[in-house]
């Protein structure tokens, strides 16, 4: 594979030069000493190219083909291209911090306690109301519905007693405080309803059911999303679960 990736890559005067069989080859000067080592026993590629592949694989969902392949594309991009890419990885993580209010992921520069996600800093949305959901990503889906104009809280997981997630894990702490003080909610202003927009798993019920409890006394109305059937779905083939939660959330027409 690497052979064949060199032949489509534009070669360096250096490789060029020391390429057997060239005419005039005999009159150039050997390799220097200082020419990349190749590894030996994970594919005889340069250790910056072994390298690449081995982070590459870490990334969720990339087995060590596809590392591969995705080194070899890199290989052959464009200078600028692959520099750019590997800035924005510099920058997300330099940059990207989590909200101080709610969690959400915000770009807001290196001061970590002034940052504040455009969410929050938006004081059109309606900040009475708090959406708690597990994962930035959630909340990505959820905006992308347009819907839903206030504001929200990450918990940055669920409570998983298998897998040793405990509460006190979570940011369930950070979300109480700024039920009971308005003044930790976005734009000072209390809140008065908690949606929860938690997984409809094992975990996420017992963790709604955790907060339900938590925020009992609080003084704000605790909800949650509806359940059923999924829109352009079919009902003979929904599950026995979906079905009795479509039933039991049924709604006057
Ligand atoms: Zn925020």
């Amino acid at each position: 594979m690497w052979e064949a990736a060199l032949r489509l890559w534009p070669m360096s005067d250096e490789l060029k030069h020391t390429t057997p069989g060239e005419p005039d080859g005999a009159k150039r000067a050997p390799a220097p000493a200082s020419a990349a080592p190749m590894r030996v026993g994970v594919g005889a590629y340069p250790e910056s190219v072994t390298r690449l592949i081995e982070e590459l694989a870490k990334l969720p969902g990339i087995g060590r083909r596809s590392a591969e392949r995705l080194a070899f594309f890199i290989l052959k991009s464009p200078k600028a291209e692959a520099l750019e890419l590997a800035r924005a990885v510099t920058d997300v993580k330099q940059r990207v911090r989590h909200c101080r209010v709610c969690y959400n992921l915000a770009d807001n520069g290196p001061d970590a306690a002034a940052t504040i996600c455009s969410i929050c800093a938006d004081d059109r949305r309606d900040r009475s109301k708090v959406m708690v959901v597990e994962q930035p990503r959630d909340l990505i889906a959820l905006e992308q519905a347009g819907v839903y104009k206030g504001v929200y809280h990450v918990l940055m997981g669920r409570i998983a007693p298998l897998e040793g997630v405990k509460a006190g894990d979570l940011t369930i702490h950070d979300l109480l405080h700024r039920v009971r003080e308005p003044g930790a909610n976005a734009g000072g202003v209390p809140v008065r309803e908690v949606i929860l927009a938690l997984n409809p798993s094992l975990e996420g019920d017992g963790t709604g059911l955790h907060l339900q409890h938590a925020l009992g006394g609080a003084g704000v109305i605790v909800t949650r999303l509806a359940r059923g059937l999924p829109t352009g779905s079919q009902l003979e083939f929904a599950s026995k679960a979906v079905l009795a939660d479509a039933i039991q959330e049924r709604r006057a027409m």
